[in-house]
């Protein structure tokens, strides 16, 4: 059984009074939630302040938006895992459609970070999708498959188990228009079914797939009773604690 996995992509908003006010008003939402795995991935200047609201409570996990591969050294400008996890951070977000747009990042790129996450035990959220054009030219089986063996490359089970993969169609993300349910799962179970070609059935299984691309409250639900999903990877609707946690519940219900 794969425990359902909700993560709130924060982007580059929320200051650090912002974030404070969200902890402390998604706590009260969700008090001590054991059911579903919740993390929320602030920009780099908010982490240590959310690590801080969040204080004892062990159940929400925090994330960071991304990280350069190297250790450490003279990079200007970069974050690396071992500075992510002196803030005790556990999950870091790799090869979102707009890091890979907009930041011309490669599945190389992305698989040198995945790696150095995990060597610095840090769990990788790896995100992959198709365009609307490499959809309407029947492609998304082809784009997906490229984009988890490159950026999955070489890592033993271990490592392929503790990764979570956000399925998140670049056509959806921001756009109000969300994946059908079923054009969701049909992409999720051919995930699925690559990762069983790329290791075995049991490690396959135990891998979490979320749903990424405009998840709301309204379609929560759907999405994540289709048989593949377990979870959701929240942009928009992550930045409003009732909304979020209104998604966190529909992760929830549906056990
Ligand atoms: C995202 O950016 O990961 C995302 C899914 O955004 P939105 O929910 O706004 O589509």
């Amino acid at each position: 059984m794969r425990k359902k996995i909700v993560a709130a992509n924060w982007k580059m908003n929320m200051t650090q009074a912002e974030s404070a006010r969200f902890i402390e008003s998604l706590l009260l939402e969700l008090g001590d939630i054991t059911d579903v795995e919740v993390v929320i991935v602030p920009p780099f200047t908010a982490l240590a302040k959310v690590m801080e609201a969040l204080g004892a409570s062990q159940s929400i996990k925090v994330g960071a938006q991304n990280m350069h591969w190297e250790p450490n050294g003279a990079f200007t400008g970069e974050i690396s895992a071992a500075l992510l996890r002196d803030l005790l951070v556990r999950y870091v977000v790799l090869g979102h459609s707009e890091r890979r747009t907009l930041f011309s990042e490669t599945d190389e790129i992305v698989n040198r970070k995945v790696r150095a996450g995990h060597e610095a035990t840090l769990r990788p959220i790896v995100c992959v999708g198709e365009t609307l054009e490499q959809r309407d030219k029947g492609n998304v089986e082809k784009i997906l498959s490229i984009q988890l063996r490159g950026s999955l490359k070489d890592l033993n089970e271990k490592e392929l188990h503790e990764t979570v993969i956000a399925y998140e169609p670049v056509w959806a993300i921001g756009t109000g228009r969300n994946a059908t349910p079923q054009q969701a799962q049909e992409a999720h179970a051919f995930i699925r079914h690559t990762l069983r070609e790329m290791s075995d059935e049991s490690t396959a299984d135990r891998i979490r797939i979320q749903y990424g691309g405009s998840v709301k409250p309204e379609n929560a639900r759907d999405l994540m009773t289709q048989p593949d999903i377990d979870g959701a990877l929240v942009g928009s609707a992550s930045l409003d604690p009732r909304s979020f946690a209104q998604i966190v519940k529909a992760a929830r219900d549906e056990k």
